[in-house]
């Protein structure tokens, strides 16, 4: 699709806006500001405007359409059916090719194109993280000793470990199942969070897989999914990163792809169509999206639940935003989790709700982040359990971060990172019988 006719397709969307204003109800950036400019339809008729040159695209105008956490619920609250998430990157796509997105960004999503280079800094930034950040003594992460506005680091947010050691160079390209006749094979996309920050979980998730006889392939050459860099309206760092992935995945043998990062999943299930209209990579990307399921998807339809131990914890969950509107996930993790001997399950208040991190928003609109994250604290603690499950890296560390300034003792895992529990409980509960 070329230019002209992405630009028919966002007018066409523009102009189905009936201006009713339902998704001001659903919006979190507007319900924490109560501002009629952080709205959708707000948006909508602001690209309309710079799209009829009535206003020109400014920095100032650019600011508007970054406020938004693409957590897509305006669009279940729209019955006019505006993809309101397609007109704001197209805005912020054209801003970025007018006004250029911040130096700091610039300079992440070069790095993220040269995928050794970018791997050598994180594990140089790993071993000397303890200069710029602190270690928590309860080992919930590390804060910054000083203030880092030009990083967007607040000096009271709380990030996880980095780890020297990161999954994909842990551990090896293939991994055999752990059962004689295996089932087929799996290839594991990781994403970043999973490898530099919380390898744990991609541990979990090949365990649930070796464990239910499934082979493992981990691509060395997969890179960033490219979500950070295209919704910020760095197309063209997008496109290079999803051609990458495209051909890293084809360069494989596999059954399924499974991915435990939301964002991850949505980018290869959806996104990367849009990115690569005109590309030859274009039909190789859709077969890439038809195979993709999330960890929770992959363990209900291919793993044996009967399998599962007993883990006596008292639990909530939180749907990630990319993973229940994008992947349209949302039962799947619940009946696994109730499916599990032993664990209480307790349903929080608007668990579908934004927790508030909405990836690069979360670190240039801290503060209001964090409004927006108390809420979900709030629905998290009236549960009474001891931990919220979700099954997203990002809100992971967004919700770890607001439970320790809190001085909370609730804790936050990965839903592979107790599925794989279950799993290892269910292990040994076989040994004993
Ligand atoms: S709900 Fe849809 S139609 Fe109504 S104002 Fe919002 S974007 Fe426009
Ligand atoms: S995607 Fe979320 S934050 Fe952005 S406009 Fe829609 S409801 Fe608001």
């Amino acid at each position: 699709m070329n230019k002209q006719e992405r630009r028919q397709l966002i007018e066409q969307e523009i102009v189905k806006c009936s201006r009713c204003g339902n998704c001001r109800s659903i919006c979190p950036v507007f319900l924490a500001e109560n501002n009629e400019n952080t709205t959708p339809r707000s948006k909508a008729r602001l690209l309309e405007a710079v799209l009829e040159n009535d206003i020109e695209l400014t920095a100032g105008v650019q600011q508007r359409f970054e406020k938004c956490l693409f957590c897509k619920a305006c669009l279940t609250h729209c019955g006019s059916g505006v993809a309101t998430d397609k007109v704001i990157l197209a805005a912020r796509t054209a801003a970025a090719e007018r006004n250029g997105i911040s130096p700091m960004k610039k300079l992440a999503f070069t790095g993220l194109r040269y995928r050794k280079l970018f791997d050598l800094c994180l594990r140089a930034g790993a071993l000397f993280q303890h200069v710029i950040f602190k270690k928590l003594p309860d080992g919930r992460g590390r804060a910054p000793r000083i203030l880092l506005p030009g990083a967007g680091l607040n000096q009271r947010r709380i990030m996880p470990d980095m780890t020297v050691s990161p999954l994909r160079t842990r551990l090896p390209e293939f991994i055999p199942a752990k059962k004689a006749d295996s089932q087929g094979t799996v290839l594991f996309f990781t994403g970043c969070m999973l490898n530099y920050f919380y390898p744990q979980t991609g541990d979990a998730v090949v365990n649930i897989l070796t464990a239910n006889g499934w082979n493992v392939v981990i691509p060395a050459e997969q890179c960033c999914c490219g979500t950070p860099a295209f919704t910020s309206g760095d197309e063209a760092t997008g496109r290079v990163l999803a051609e990458q992935n495209v051909q890293a995945i084809g360069s494989k043998k596999y059954d399924h792809i499974v991915t435990a990062c939301a964002s991850c999943g949505a980018a290869l299930k959806e996104e990367y169509a849009h990115i690569l209209g005109d590309s030859p990579l274009l039909a190789a990307s859709q077969n890439v999206a038809g195979k993709v399921l999330d960890i929770t998807q992959f363990v209900l339809q291919h793993c044996d639940l009967t399998k599962l131990g007993k883990v006596p914890l008292k639990v909530t969950y939180h749907d990630p935003c990319h993973l229940v509107r994008g992947m349209q996930v949302s039962a799947e993790p619940r009946q696994i989790l109730q499916s599990i001997p032993g664990l209480e399950y307790v349903e929080m208040k608007d668990a579908s709700r934004c927790c508030g991190a909405g990836g690069s928003f979360s670190a240039v609109y801290y503060e209001l982040s964090r409004h927006i994250n108390d809420k979900k604290l709030d629905n998290a603690a009236n549960t009474g359990t001891d931990y919220c499950i979700t099954g997203c890296s990002s809100c992971r560390m967004h919700i770890t971060d607001g439970l320790t300034q809190r001085h909370s003792p609730m804790k936050v895992l990965h839903t592979a990172e107790i599925i794989s529990m279950a799993y290892e409980a269910g292990g040994k509960e076989g040994e004993t019988c």
